[in-house]
């Protein structure tokens, strides 16, 4: 059975939705973390500080300040399970997740790269994120098997397309499998340009005074991992942009 992806999808986001912060605050070694209960913010403050030290580690973040962790009571819309905010610099993870290291360090990264000189496409870094999150626990192996297991199932029509993929459209992505799917691609993507190959495109695309590094400079490594995996290949562009097979 094969089932295909379309990107005129309805909105389903967690991006409306307001968060507000939870009462207790608990700050130790640079980390400042709310939850409802203090207990909760005690137990996990430890660890969230040494996470967020290693992602700064990994991005050679001097600036900015680490941003609050929220401990949320609630679900968040759309099948998100943390989402990164900007006022005040926050990560949010919903109940029932404060305890996943890879959504922790997932938004962290996304809070860290915004800052950089300039973003990369969204499907990018969204794998970049999900990179992060396995070279900071100390599982990146684990990771890259899931995402290799996933992508030798999926046909990728556009690689165009994939890339143009705004953050919004992105997150209206309402099946799992299809959101998974191009997850795949960013984080292949990510992974053979590694940190600094990632830093130097931004670093270029600003000093060309370029908002977003352009889709094109990543066509090349896309056509470098697609001809390793034996189901990729590029048809022409369409409304289907990526199958699962
Ligand atoms: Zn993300």
């Amino acid at each position: 059975m094969r089932s295909c992806f379309l990107l005129l999808l309805p909105a389903c986001a967690a991006q409306g939705q307001k968060l507000i912060a939870p009462p207790c605050v608990v700050e130790r070694d640079g980390i400042l973390v709310r939850a409802e209960y203090v207990e909760e913010a005690e137990r996990l403050v430890g660890d969230f500080a040494e996470l967020d030290r290693r992602v700064r580690d990994l991005l050679g973040v001097q600036d900015p300040p680490t941003p609050e962790v929220w401990l949320l009571e609630v679900e968040l819309e759309g099948s998100t399970t943390g989402t990164c905010i900007w006022v005040p610099p926050a990560v949010c993870l919903e109940k029932g997740q404060h305890e996943n290291r890879q959504a922790v360090v997932h938004e962290l990264a996304h809070h860290y790269l915004r800052r950089w000189p300039a973003r990369l496409p969204a499907v990018v870094d969204e794998g970049f994120a999900d990179l992060l999150g396995g070279m900071a626990r100390d599982q990146l192996g684990e990771v890259r098997d899931r995402y290799a297991y996933v992508l030798r199932r999926t046909r990728v029509t556009s690689i165009h397309h994939v890339l143009e993929l705004s953050s919004q459209e992105f997150r209206e992505i309402s099946d799992p499998r299809g959101t998974v799917a191009i997850r795949s691609v960013g984080f292949a993507l990510a992974d053979r340009i590694g940190v600094e190959g990632l830093r130097q495109m931004c670093q270029r695309a600003k000093a060309l005074d370029l908002e977003q590094v352009p889709e094109e400079w990543l066509e090349p490594t896309w056509a470098e991992v697609a001809s390793r995996s034996f189901q990729q290949k590029e048809i022409p562009p369409g409304l289907e942009v990526v199958t699962l097979l």
